[in-house]
């Protein structure tokens, strides 16, 4: 029976697609962006997680592995999770639940059980189901018999895409899914190298969708300094103009992470700055002066 790494599924979303919905997160990703908001997402593979703010030091973890990648600091464990990602018995040795693995093979129906919980929200409120992740189209196969089974029951169904696709994968979602949120990530090269390690062009997925006859959100990170550049809102503007399957625009501030989550994950993530209200009144500007519609951001539209 075909399985699906998931590391979360989260009920009543209202930030990943119209009305009321269940996310389902599925783990792996292809890419690393620096500012990424779920670090967790990123292997294929389930892992460990670390919280030091539930240990009380007792030492046994230390003890367990033979001092080899925790040492005890201020009477708390600092523990290397590039050693220690996969010790899963270390959630049975610590008293204070500090570790848990992330990420559960799940069957179809087992989620399917957990969404039809809602099936009321969706139609009241136009909602549906949104397969978000890490990268959902990486386990594109699986979710096709999921999207199956909610499409005999006509729920409305939403893909989160990085618009990196080096399998061609997107051309088999069309049948079942109705909305598409594509990110764009940055317009320059510089920060594809710098941030992403990958280049990607929005604008090749975005013609399969135009195509396809699909609808799109795009979904815009913006980090001050990093990617709010003059051509990235060309892009965007451009894009706009260009693709009239773009029902909406979002601006997704960077916000930062809390440092626990950070430290339990990936001592080396970039942290940048949280944008400022002027950061944010300067985007606004940027939108409004070139026109481009249905750009919302925070929960607020910004242009019409
Ligand atoms: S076993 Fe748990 S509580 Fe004890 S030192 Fe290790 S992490 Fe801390
Ligand atoms: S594409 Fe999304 S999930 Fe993957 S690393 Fe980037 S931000 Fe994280």
């Amino acid at each position: 029976m075909t399985k699906g790494l998931i590391f979360d599924i989260q009920r009543f979303s209202v930030n990943d697609g119209p009305g009321i919905r269940t996310t389902v997160f599925f783990k792996g990703c292809s890419l690393r962006c620096a500012w990424c908001h779920n670090p967790e997402s990123i292997a294929s593979y389930r892992q460990l997680s670390y919280d030091p703010s539930r240990c009380d030091g007792c030492f046994r973890c230390a003890h367990h592995v033979r001092h080899h990648g925790i040492a005890m600091i201020n009477d708390k464990a600092s523990v290397d999770m590039n050693v220690h990602d996969r010790s899963y018995d270390l959630v049975e040795i610590c008293p204070q639940g500090c570790f848990q693995v992330v990420g559960n093979e799940k069957e179809a129906d087992e989620i399917l059980t957990v969404i039809l919980k809602d099936l009321d929200y969706y139609r009241d409120s136009g909602g549906g189901v949104t397969f978000s992740g890490g990268e959902a189209l990486n386990q594109w196969p699986f979710i096709e018999i999921l999207a199956e089974k909610l499409k005999t029951r006509n729920i409305h169904l939403t893909l989160d895409v990085s618009g990196y696709d080096p399998n061609h994968m997107i051309e088999r979602t069309f049948d079942l899914i109705d909305l598409y949120l594509l990110d764009v990530k940055a317009a320059r090269e510089n920060v594809f190298q710098k941030y992403i390690r990958q280049s990607l062009d929005p604008d090749i997925m975005l013609k399969q969708l135009k195509q396809a006859n699909k609808a799109v959100i795009l979904r815009c990170p913006i980090i001050p300094n990093v990617n709010d550049d003059t051509e990235y809102f060309d892009l965007l503007a451009q894009f706009n103009e260009t693709y009239d399957n773009i029902i909406e625009t979002h601006l997704l501030p960077y916000h930062k992470l809390r440092k626990s989550q950070q430290v339990r994950w990936l001592n080396d993530r970039e942290l940048f700055e949280d944008p400022t209200e002027s950061d944010k009144l300067r985007w606004r500007k940027e939108v409004n002066c070139r026109g481009i519609r249905h750009v919302w951001m925070e929960n607020k539209q910004v242009s019409l």
